[in-house]
């Protein structure tokens, strides 16, 4: 049977590791601060704003949440972003994405100043990345390669293949993994044979938003598998069959991953809890930073 990869247990590791160090600044200087910018009322992006405040709270971050209506020009928001920039207690800054179509959206992303870019989204953060030198990860990718130590899964000299090019999931993801030292290969929507590459994989990584896409067959036997994908589904009978089933699955198929894989993250609980937890270490770490104190 395979292991599951408990995203929750890895995420209050996380935070339990991380909170006396936010503490520390807290007694020592000021609280860490982030600032979060909610455009409009996609109740989706509502939710995920409520869940950093809630997180932020409980880490002992001192938060602010702006939430300029949905026509906000551009210029507006750049302003906002500016005078964030500006302010000395606030040492993250989150723009939560996606923004209206009206936005210019790289303009808004590429105005937060690198060292508050707690999304590690920046440019200078992308290239820090691609070097390898220190600086903020993207969250959800940088949260799999924590979960992939905390179960002590090797990296070094496995091959890993990522499924999904975008900036966010696989391209950060197929570099923090390159860094570990994997062999990697990152496929997309143009790959040919797919399966093949896959089940050439010890570590797949599946961040498409095709729901329950990865099957028995892109898996190779005892593989680690990490679902990122979040899709909400109606027809659940034709991918559960008999097995209990849900609304909410991933890109990769939940009743053959059990059979075919060695390890795999469930959706929910799997990868969704760490994106969080790496926010909370970034802003914790840009503090730190700000402040001279790092660890
Ligand atoms: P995205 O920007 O839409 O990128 C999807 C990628 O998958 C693209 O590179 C695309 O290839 C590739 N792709 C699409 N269909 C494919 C196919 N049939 N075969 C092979 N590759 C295919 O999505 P994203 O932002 O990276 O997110 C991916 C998934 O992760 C979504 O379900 C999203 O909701 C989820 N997500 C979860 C978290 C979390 O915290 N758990 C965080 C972020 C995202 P092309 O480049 O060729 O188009």
């Amino acid at each position: 049977m395979a292991q599951i990869l408990d995203g929750k247990w890895v995420r209050d590791e996380i935070l339990k590791e991380w909170k006396p160090r936010a503490a520390a600044l807290s007694a020592q200087r000021r609280q860490p601060g982030l600032a979060v910018i909610l455009v409009g009322n996609d109740p989706a992006s509502e939710i995920y704003v409520r869940n950093k405040e809630r997180a932020s709270l409980e880490m002992g971050i001192y938060s602010e949440k702006y939430t300029p209506p949905a026509d906000i020009s551009t210029k507006d928001l750049l302003a906002l972003v500016e005078s964030l920039n500006a302010r000395v207690e606030i040492d993250g800054i989150l723009i939560q994405t996606p923004l209206p179509a009206h936005i210019d959206t790289r303009q808004v992303l590429v105005a937060v100043r690198p060292d508050k870019d707690v999304d590690g989204f920046h440019p200078v953060n992308v290239g820090n990345l691609v070097a390898n030198v220190p600086g903020p990860r993207p969250c959800t990718p940088a949260g799999i390669v924590q979960l992939l130590k905390k179960y002590e899964i090797p990296i070094a000299g496995q091959h890993a293949v990522v499924v999904g090019r975008s900036n966010i999931v696989g391209k950060p993801m197929a570099l923090l993994l390159l860094h570990e030292n994997a062999t990697v290969t990152i496929c997309h929507s143009r790959t040919a044979n797919l399966v093949t590459e896959c089940r050439r994989a010890d570590i797949l990584v599946a961040a498409m938003g095709r729901p329950a896409m990865v099957t028995a067959d892109y898996i190779k036997p005892g593989a680690t598998v990490i679902d990122v994908g979040i899709n909400r589904i109606s027809d659940t009978a034709a991918i559960f069959g008999d097995h209990p089933s849900r609304s909410l699955i991933g890109d990769v198929h939940p009743v053959d991953v059990m059979q075919a894989s060695g390890a795999y993250t469930p959706v929910p609980g799997g990868v969704g809890p760490l994106t969080i937890a790496m926010l909370m270490v970034n802003t914790i770490r840009a503090a730190e930073v700000h402040l001279g104190c790092s660890a």
